[in-house]
């Protein structure tokens, strides 16, 4: 999607949530989509030397509250942020390597996620819960640590 639109999605979910799309908020959400991948909060301040570490802490907390952007929870100090699927329109999975945190996204073919959906839809008429998407991330080695 082109970054305008992007800007003016986070800005309404901001709004939202009484917060203002500061320039630092905003040059953090640019950092995650030239990233296309998921990135740690090291390799943000890497991208954009210009960030001050406190502020992207502080600043990535807000952005997630409001549903902006997904923290991907590998171990220790190796979380990943990414952008939320709801402002990139790609549903997606992740492999995490459990050894050294590496996060990579993959795809699945669309007859399997219809077939995941289905699986999932029972789970949730069982449970009397009403399913509103999934994620699903495979935990292992990478291919440096196996
Ligand atoms: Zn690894
Ligand atoms: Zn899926």
């Amino acid at each position: 999607m082109s970054a305008d639109l992007l800007h003016d999605d986070v800005a309404s979910l901001l709004r939202t949530g009484d917060h203002r799309y500061t320039t630092g908020r905003r040059r953090i959400i640019s950092t995650l989509n030239e990233a296309g991948a998921p990135v740690t909060i090291l390799r943000i301040l890497e991208l954009d030397t210009g960030l001050a570490q406190s502020s992207v802490y502080r600043n990535l907390a807000i952005l997630e509250e409001v549903g902006a952007v997904v923290r991907i929870v590998t171990h220790d100090d190796h979380a990943h942020y990414e952008l939320a699927e709801a402002l990139t329109d790609h549903h997606h999975h992740h492999l995490i390597c459990t050894h050294c945190g590496v996060v990579t996204d993959f795809q699945l073919a669309p007859d399997t996620e219809s077939t995941l959906d289905k699986a999932f839809a029972r789970v949730g008429k069982r449970a009397d819960f009403q399913i509103d998407g999934h994620r699903l991330d495979l935990l292992g080695s990478c291919a440096e640590c196996a």
